[in-house]
């Protein structure tokens, strides 16, 4: 790679780079700061930088680097969604409650990039509490999607979404409760993992919906994701659902050849709903697996249907739950005045909270009422069983699942933020495997032409048996070895010179 290219590179070459000598972490940092600096003003997927911290880490990297020691990811700028506790760090979640705070400790993931010797480059924005599908939730403000400025970048992880795909972080992450690593991935066209719940510790993570929260890499292909997992994935005893399991190296299987896999396409995945053009790019990747050697298996997920609302009841009632410690007191956003410690909870909130936030709570403290419970919450966790158990009969027939990651591409902002239900839908493909516990990851496999005739990214979404997270990896290599739309990045109006 030419170093006038730099921030179109892969995480091997950059490592490459750095450990030949031929670039410092230093040097790499600041090539990516200057492109912050130039583009973020627009885009606004930062909403925290700290120079003097950031460049203090690529030092530490650059003496790591020349005493031999260094990490696959040593001294590699990668972005942070605003999600992770990070010591030192405004830790925002896209809130106005958490506005101010600043975080005395490092979430697993951020310690994990650490100990790697990774350069936090900043924080990236996000739908507040990582609710919503097109980061216009964030109190911080919209993000552009960076393929048309006039389009969202998808949601929750947006600001994480476009700082990959304008090439302003080497790599980032971002977490995923019902698919805000992989619908982003589509919108903005790069490669992004949802692991198996439980391989990422969610310690330090701020929770939305605990058990479908989880954290994921957002990098170009899905080598640079591996490499992101081989960093973020492992047991850490501070989260009760981590699991304890073997070390694992998601290299190991990315030049395995694809003759004989056996790919099932779900046809509820395929039904009304699906935007045509979207479609048809589906339809070309899957040709291009069956080039590759791959089998074509028709499958049915019957219960596709049943999800989002499965959904929009149990992560609303979690939420309810893991949000209610924000009351003014220990931290977060006070009302500046008030009548008495009622009153401080009630204006706290009301002021610290947006309407897509408070809505969540509304229906989580209803469905978990007394008198609901039943009718609610009890039948959403058994229907939520009957769509992890329709994923168990489909990969007695085949080794992983392919559709889309979402119905259309990246809509305009402001399209539909008066009307929840249809923002809901966005998620209609990637929900489920969150309900189901399950890997996910979305693949760019090419263009559609929008009404207004922009080419906007579309991405293959690949959902994995449980642990597969390495075979996926390989799935998804395979076809970044015949496919180019992963190295494609948008061409950007001029910026901050
Ligand atoms: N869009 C979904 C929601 O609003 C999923 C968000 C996420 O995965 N964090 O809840």
């Amino acid at each position: 790679m030419a170093k006038n290219d730099l921030s179109n590179g892969s995480l091997k070459s950059y490592a490459d780079l750095l450990q030949s000598k031929q670039i410092s972490s230093v040097e790499l940092t600041q090539e990516f700061l200057a492109r912050i600096h130039r583009y973020n003003p627009s885009i606004n997927a930062f909403i925290a930088l700290d120079e003097a911290k950031t460049l203090a880490q690529a030092k530490a990297a650059d003496v790591r680097i020349a005493s031999g020691k260094a990490a696959p990811l040593t001294g590699i700028p990668i972005a942070q969604k605003d999600i992770f506790c990070a010591k030192g760090w405004p830790t925002t979640c896209g809130s106005k409650m958490l506005a101010n705070f600043v975080a005395p400790y490092d979430a697993h993931v951020i310690s994990q990039f650490d100990a790697a010797g990774a350069v936090n480059l900043g924080k990236t924005n996000m739908d507040e509490f990582a609710m919503g599908s097109s980061n216009e939730t964030s109190y911080f403000g919209g993000v552009k999607n960076p393929w048309s400025f006039d389009r969202v970048p998808g949601g929750s992880s947006g600001g994480s979404a476009a700082a990959v795909a304008a090439r302003l972080c080497a790599a980032a992450t971002g977490t995923d409760t019902g698919g805000s690593i992989r619908q982003p991935a589509s919108l903005c066209g790069f490669t992004g993992l949802k692991p198996t719940y439980g391989v990422v510790s969610r310690f330090g993570m701020i929770a939305f919906a605990s058990s479908l929260d989880q954290a994921g890499p957002m990098a170009k292909s899905a080598e640079d994701c591996a490499l992101m997992m081989n960093v973020m994935a492992g047991f850490d005893e501070r989260d009760s659902t981590s699991l304890d399991r073997a070390k694992e190296d998601y290299c190991r299987d990315l030049n395995k050849p694809l003759a004989g896999l056996k790919i099932g396409l779900p046809k509820e995945f395929f039904a009304e709903g699906l935007s045509a053009d979207v479609g048809k790019v589906i339809g070309n990747s899957i040709a291009e697996y069956k080039k590759l050697g791959a089998e074509i298996i028709d499958i049915s997920l019957p219960n596709t249907g049943l999800s989002i609302p499965v959904y929009y009841v149990l992560a609303p009632a979690e939420a309810s739950s893991n949000l209610s410690r924000y009351d003014g007191v220990r931290y977060g956003h006070r009302a500046d005045s008030y009548t008495d410690l009622m009153d401080m909870y009630c204006k706290s909130r009301a002021q610290g909270f947006g309407a897509e936030v408070k809505r969540r709570i509304l229906i989580g403290t209803y469905v978990l009422s007394a008198g609901y419970y039943d009718a609610y919450y009890l039948k959403a966790q058994q229907i939520r069983r009957l769509i992890a158990q329709d994923f168990v009969e489909a990969f007695k027939q085949c080794d992983v699942i392919m559709g889309p990651a979402a119905p259309s591409t990246a809509f305009k902002a402001g399209e539909k933020v008066d009307d929840p239900v249809a923002m809901y839908l966005q998620d209609i493909y990637t929900i489920s495997t969150n309900l189901a516990g399950l890997p996910g990851m979305s693949v760019p496999a090419g263009f559609a032409n929008s009404n207004d005739g922009k080419a906007l990214p579309v991405g293959l979404q690949i959902i994995g048996n449980y642990f597969d997270e390495a075979r996926m990896l390989n799935v998804a290599h395979q076809y970044q070895q015949v496919t180019d739309w992963h190295n494609q990045a948008p061409s950007l109006p001029e910026g901050n010179a």
